[in-house]
């Protein structure tokens, strides 16, 4: 056993970069000691200023490249180093979805132990700009001027941002139009140290499908000056305007959206499509933030399912009801479940909005209502889940046991927990048969993929 690692804080050393970690830093090793070092990218040589130190593995300060990758791209964006919402734009979008498979690879195999389950190439996108249609961003004061932007790293200093290559344009316009009115009428900026003020965030949505865009104002208390101003001045700048939104949260805290939102001018919800699919968009629903790769996602969660229209499916953590709807089109039954009530209730509305009438939403936590289903004999030949980060429930995955369907398609944003999800319904009966990963989010580490699980014969 080593009991020193081979490198010291703030030593220079040369090494040569192996992988990525799933942070997407580079990994170099000193002596078989592992250094993670942001920026550096696999089989180029660096000197490095060694940062931090730990048992295992040590941070190491990128500070030449002495042989560069092929794959070296310059960065879009003027603030990439800074900004931290991209971590790949250096690599080109090729390798990205290369590396982004890998990681999937990695995961089934030193999580799950799966290492020989099909992953197919991962599916990126045409354009890889521009591709999200929800900004979320701070509202801050700089030199006296109103900013909107990101905070700096370990603060919460806003540090302006104009432009974010893959932001839907839109956005850039409308948080132009708010930051132009709040300078013009003085509003007060949020200060969150002195929890003061009243604009903290704005959020823009937009329907890619219908051109419409929202925008909500995330305000630290009820009442808004000079709203006829603001409002005309998004409907000059702002295309496809179809609503303009109050949401109020007075809470000191690092959630955005509060509890209560109001319209200022026009709808509450946007409209967007997704294959010939309606769906209303409200301020505080989720929805997933690149439509053009959620299409690909859904319709080959759909494949997985493999619906012929005699089938019960059910929709694990479905949100507004997107995955729900889809399914629905094949199957002779759909129940989704999922938490957030107004979710529920926007599920609802897609399925009236869209003339379906073989889809039942229930409020509730997965983990709760799927096992009560289960115990009163409810049978699905199909479950889908799609849950967040943290993975499936373990009350859940008994419950999926003891319902016993034919086919299980694992959504999933986090391979990690979802090698460990499938180690467990492995080794209870089930087959993976192949992982899909869907780049739903290029330039960035996040790596999405559905999977296709059948019950052993
Ligand atoms: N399938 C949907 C939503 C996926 S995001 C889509 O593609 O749009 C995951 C969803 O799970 C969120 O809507 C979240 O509110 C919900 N959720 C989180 N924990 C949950 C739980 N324990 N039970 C049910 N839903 C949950």
């Amino acid at each position: 056993m080593r009991t020193e690692a081979p490198v010291a804080k703030n030593e220079i050393v040369e090494t040569e970069i192996a992988g990525l970690t799933h942070e997407g830093h580079g990994v170099g090793r000193v002596d078989g000691f592992a250094l993670f070092i942001p920026g550096a990218l696999p089989g180029e040589r660096v000197r490095v200023k060694v940062l931090k130190v730990k048992k295992q593995y040590g941070y190491g300060k990128l500070l030449d490249i002495l042989t560069a990758s092929p794959h070296r791209t310059e960065p879009a964006c003027p603030i990439y180093a800074r900004c931290g919402g991209c971590q790949w734009q250096h690599l080109s979008y090729e390798q990205q979805l290369e590396w982004k498979r890998q990681q999937v690879v990695d995961a089934l195999a030193r999580i799950g132990g799966l290492s020989s389950v099909t992953v197919h190439p991962t599916i990126g996108m045409e354009r890889p700009w521009q591709y999200r249609n929800k900004a979320q961003v701070p509202v801050g004061l700089q030199d006296g001027r109103v900013v909107t932007g990101f905070y700096a790293p370990r603060s919460h200093r806003v540090i302006p941002m104009e432009r974010c290559g893959i932001q839907h344009s839109a956005a850039e316009k409308a948080l132009g139009a708010v930051r132009d009115w709040a300078e013009r009428w003085r509003v007060p900026v949020y200060d969150e140290e002195r929890h003061e003020g009243l604009l903290r965030h704005v959020v823009v949505k937009t329907g890619f499908a219908t051109d419409e865009v929202m925008a909500v104002l995330v305000t630290n208390g009820e009442r808004v000056p000079h709203v006829r101003e603001l409002v005309e001045r998004l409907r000059q700048t702002v295309p496809g305007l179809a609503g303009v939104v109050q949401n109020i949260q007075t809470d000191r805290t690092n959630v955005i959206m509060g509890e209560r939102t109001k319209v200022l001018w026009g709808r509450d919800v946007i409209y967007d499509e997704l294959r010939g699919i309606r769906f209303a968009i409200s301020a505080r629903s989720f929805y997933q933030v690149n439509p053009v790769q959620t299409e690909v996602l859904y319709s080959k969660a759909l494949e997985y399912a493999q619906l012929t229209g005699r089938e019960t499916v059910i929709d694990a953590y479905c949100g507004i009801g997107t995955i729900s709807l889809f399914l629905a089109q094949k199957a002779k039954r759909v129940y989704g479940v999922e938490v957030v009530p107004e979710a529920v209730e926007d599920a609802r509305r897609n399925a009236a909005l869209n003339n379906f009438d073989n889809v039942t939403f229930v409020a509730g936590e997965a983990e709760t209502i799927i096992p009560q289903w289960a115990e009163e004999g409810m049978r699905a030949d199909v479950i889908v889940v799609d849950p967040p980060r943290k993975g499936c429930d373990q009350r859940l995955l008994d419950a999926i046991l003891a319902m016993a369907p034919e086919r299980v398609v694992y959504v999933s944003c986090n391979p990690a927990t979802l090698a460990r999800d499938l180690k467990y319904l492995v080794a209870h009966g089930y087959e993976a048969r192949e992982v899909q990963p869907v780049d739903m989010f290029p330039q960035t580490v996040h790596v999405e993929c559905v999977v296709w699980m059948s019950k052993e014969k």
